[in-house]
């Protein structure tokens, strides 16, 4: 794995780079010392325009202070992942797969993360993986392991194979899923020799579901990352989130999606925001949401539109707005 240095630390900082005029940065109200801090790696900065305040990508990470403001219905926890913590590190929510937190941390910080909150410090650790192998080892209904996080790429690949492979030597898993987000953000630094080497002799189904919003976040280097994954046998997907004035148009949505499948990657969900206290401002309303998904509907063929959900604490599924 390559290592990669943020090009920007601090929000002053980010906004010089792109050439931030500073009366724009001040209407925007910047909050300087949030402690969720920002995080940009730089792949993704080249992607974001110069001198635009409006850059679909900037927004979704360049920390406001209307974060500080709270919301109603909207929590630490908004996808009850506590309730589901058989052991830590792990989420047992739904049927035949568990969802292991292989890392704390990320290559970016999405403003809106649904797990901007959550206790990685108690939940996440390497000794914690041995108690939750032991509890996938004991039961047998799990066939799938979802790698997440924080995410999962954002360990070394040394560390992420360790762990696949002890995923791997349970006789009842049948699917690795891994849910990264840093192919899109930085896939300059993304796995690849090991992960690949591994994922083309392995007897397990291997699916990788990136999470990218926006078209403009694709570059040649993802496409060139996605066909080594697709060609060592990956299934690729991808999850968005819908996000209020970033990608809350339908030739927006039309557009990622076509992008996408041009890369071979295929639409999967269309996440309703994860009501997190912080995140209130990047929601579009339900009516809104199910509008722009019935038109999506009319313009893409069918394998190419995602599925509209909500992520709650339903114990059986994603629930679909309809
Ligand atoms: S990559 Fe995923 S887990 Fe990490 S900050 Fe973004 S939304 Fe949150």
């Amino acid at each position: 794995m390559q290592t990669q240095t943020n090009m920007t630390d601090t929000p002053q900082a980010l906004c010089k780079t792109l050439q931030l005029n500073p009366k724009t940065v001040q209407s925007l109200k910047v909050d300087l010392n949030s402690p969720f801090p920002l995080k940009v790696p730089k792949d993704f900065l080249a992607q974001i325009q110069l001198n635009d305040p409006t850059d679909p990508l900037l927004k979704q990470v360049l920390p406001l202070k209307i974060e500080h403001q709270t919301a109603d219905g909207f929590s630490q926890d908004p996808v009850s992942d506590l309730a589901f913590n058989p052991t830590p590190s792990l989420i047992h929510k739904y049927h035949g797969r568990v969802l292991l937190i292989a890392s704390p941390k990320c290559d970016i910080h999405c403003r809106y993360c649904f797990r901007r909150h959550f206790p990685y410090s108690e939940q996440t650790n390497t000794r914690h993986w041995k108690k939750a192998l032991d509890y996938i080892a004991q039961n047998p209904s799990i066939h799938e392991v979802i790698l997440s996080g924080g995410d999962p790429m954002s360990l070394s690949e040394k560390s992420l194979i360790q762990l696949i492979e002890k995923i791997e030597a349970i006789p009842h898993i049948k699917t690795l899923r891994i849910h990264s987000r840093t192919p899109i953000v930085a896939p300059s630094k993304a796995p690849t020799q090991a992960l690949i080497a591994w994922a083309k002799q392995t007897r397990l189904h291997k699916v990788l579901v990136v999470h990218c919003n926006h078209a403009n976040e694709l570059s040649p280097q993802t496409a060139k990352l996605f066909s080594l994954y697709k060609e060592a046998g990956f299934h690729l997907l991808n999850q968005s989130v819908l996000l209020k004035g970033i990608n809350d148009q339908v030739s927006i949505l039309e557009n990622l999606s076509h992008a996408l499948f041009s890369q071979g990657v295929l639409p999967y969900y269309l996440n309703q925001l994860d009501r997190v206290q912080g995140a209130a401002h990047f929601e579009v309303d339900r009516h809104t949401a199910l509008n722009l998904h019935n038109q999506l509907r009319k313009c893409l063929s069918g394998y190419l539109l995602p599925n509209l959900v909500q992520d709650t604490s339903n114990p059986f599924y994603k629930v679909p707005i309809t």
